[in-house]
């Protein structure tokens, strides 16, 4: 039975919106508050949905709601601790555009290629450089392996756990719970994805975001 964690227990102060700002994931998009659009999706792929909140927030109908907490991963193991499902499914609420087909595309690569984690992302199309504080550029990366990753992340829950059960200040340093998994060796598959599964962010986000949603013709 898949589970899906969903972590919206960020504070968008980037996107600015409101004074004291909205919390990102409850921001509205397109009318309805930005995690809805996840939710709405993810319950077609998984049996049960656990959200990662901020403080005193209700949880979106048909969700169990949990307390996230100081850093991203650790809103992701709050969530998993209250979570029975196996495999797991990790999404950000940042990314209203995740569609059924690549959630799914997700969870079936752990058995097809027998992976610990399988993570959706889209090849990076600028070119990479690395710069010092100064700066000045120390090295150019090769773009032709280079990936732009994503959510939603699909783990074996035995793989996420024992990530999630390294020293506080390991996971609370990861952006990405997949980098967790590979520093313990495990094997993580990427799943291409669209560039339209975008991580809103900024004001420019949201707008596009809108967008690409009203043309999806779900609203
Ligand atoms: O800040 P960023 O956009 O990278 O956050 C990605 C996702 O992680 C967002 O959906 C945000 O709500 C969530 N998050 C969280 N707990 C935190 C920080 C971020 O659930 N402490």
């Amino acid at each position: 039975m898949a589970v899906a964690l969903i972590v919206a227990a960020g504070r968008g102060e980037r996107l600015g919106m409101g004074n004291p700002p909205t919390p990102k994931a409850f921001v509205a998009v397109n009318g309805r508050p930005m995690v809805e659009w996840s939710v709405e999706v993810l319950s077609q792929v998984c049996d049960e949905i656990v959200v990662a909140l901020p403080p005193g927030v209700t949880a979106p109908a048909g969700t169990l709601g949990v307390v996230g907490g100081a850093e991203r991963s650790l809103s992701v193991r709050n969530a998993l601790h209250a979570a029975a499902g196996d495999p797991v499914l990790v999404h950000d609420a940042a990314r209203p555009l995740v569609t059924v087909e690549l959630a799914q595309a997700c969870l079936d690569a752990l058995d097809a290629r027998d992976l610990d984690a399988a993570i959706a992302a889209a090849p990076v199309t600028d070119t990479i450089k690395e710069a010092g504080a100064d700066h000045v550029v120390a090295r150019t990366l090769d773009r032709a392996g280079l990936w732009a990753i994503q959510t939603p992340q699909a783990f074996r829950r035995e793989a996420l756990e024992r990530a999630l059960s390294q020293p506080d200040e390991v996971v609370s340093a990861a952006t990405d719970d997949a980098a967790l998994v590979e520093s313990l060796g495990g094997r993580v598959g990427i799943v291409e994805a669209p560039r339209e599964n975008l991580k809103v962010t900024t004001p420019l986000d949201l707008a596009l975001a809108e967008r690409l949603l009203a043309d999806s013709r779900r609203c």
